[in-house]
């Protein structure tokens, strides 16, 4: 069962095209396991659609609202294909970062200023105490993990940005796919493994 989604922002933007490749395929990762999030993109996608040919035919055509309704009530989107989690986790190496927690970097795109990684923990270990310098989204694959807002099990999606501090740690051994904008800020050990790990 699915307890958190993306906000309606995220999901807005993703419709609409406005994530990064890295956010996308996190946010696309949830969707295929959501189907409440699912049918709101594909609504959000219909508008989309329609704001994209007015703009392109103004005046509007005296049916476009009578098209985007009807799009609204048009069969709900196929799942989108579901990233291969098995691929992602055979690919590249794992780093340890602490005991019984590793990173997986599968980019570095310097250049969009975003991150997109794995991160894997052993049961019961707490992920490294952490703030963002900017945007974090998050989507579990495997296992379960917990904080503050109670548990995290697969295909729940996370969201922070610069207010958010947190402590999540590991309910089962999990394996959670992650992109971020900006540096995270870790404190303790992680900190000094953290310019290795390109996170
Ligand atoms: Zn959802």
């Amino acid at each position: 069962m699915i307890r958190h989604h993306p906000n309606e922002e995220t999901l807005g933007l993703h419709a609409f095209g406005g994530l990064k490749a890295g956010a996308r395929l996190v946010v696309s990762a949830h969707i295929a396991a959501c189907r409440e999030c699912r049918d709101a993109v594909a609504a959000l996608e219909a508008v989309a659609g329609v704001v994209l040919e007015t703009a392109e035919t103004a005046p509007l055509a005296p049916d476009a609202l009578a098209r985007a309704l009807e799009q609204l009530d048009a069969p709900v989107a196929p799942a989108r294909t579901p990233i291969d989690v098995q691929a992602l986790m055979d690919k590249g190496w794992w780093l340890p970062a602490a005991p019984g927690l590793w990173f997986k970097p599968l980019s570095r795109r310097v250049d969009t200023g975003e991150k997109l990684y794995l991160l894997k923990a052993k049961a019961g270990v707490p992920l490294p105490e952490h703030g963002h310098n900017g945007y974090e989204r998050l989507v579990v694959l495997k296992g379960t993990f917990g904080d503050h807002d109670g548990l995290y099990g697969p295909g729940d999606f996370a969201e922070c940005d610069e207010s958010t501090v947190h402590e999540p740690f590991a309910k089962t051994d999990c394996v959670c796919l992650a992109a971020t904008e900006g540096p995270l800020r870790f404190s303790g050990v992680a900190r000094w493994v953290q310019p290795f790990l390109g996170v």
